[in-house]
């Protein structure tokens, strides 16, 4: 992983990463933002290829959420992948391909780069946020 930060601290400051064969995207992500101290960002961008692919998707209408744990393995060409993270909490969701399908939904630990990733993030400055769950365990953003 390499990882070049733009700009400064409070003027809308960007992390640049870079992944190589081999390496977790989420896992990766978030060692990469602790590292640059940037505990609220928008992803700006993310394209790459990955080799192994762990998401879920809702399922269903329930009061209670019911998520479908998906796993892919194969050349898979990453499409995207949008999100943010507040107060050190990430949730992304992503899309990629591979010759029979497009596949998407929230981003799990363990998906696995293949040929490289190209993320970019924004730090977002002044967010005074957490997240909390709430009785259904569905986490809502709320004022510290
Ligand atoms: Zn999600």
């Amino acid at each position: 992983m390499n990882t070049f930060e733009i700009g400064e601290k409070g003027k809308g400051r960007k992390l640049l990463i870079n992944l190589d064969r081999g390496e977790k995207l989420l896992e990766s992500i978030m060692e990469a933002l602790n590292k640059a101290d940037m505990k609220n960002a928008v992803c700006l961008s993310c394209i790459g290829s990955l080799q192994k692919a762990y998401y879920n998707r809702a399922q269903g209408l329930n009061d209670d959420m019911i998520l479908d744990h998906q796993y892919i393995e194969g050349g898979l060409e990453m499409v995207s992948m949008q999100g943010v993270v507040i107060d050190g909490m990430p949730h992304f969701h992503f899309s990629f391909s591979d010759l029979k399908g497009v596949y998407m939904g929230h981003v799990e630990e363990g998906c696995e780069i293949l040929y490289l990733a190209e993320i970019l993030f924004e730090e977002l400055d002044g967010v005074n946020l957490t997240k909390v769950k709430n009785e259904k365990g569905i986490a809502h953003f709320t004022q510290k």
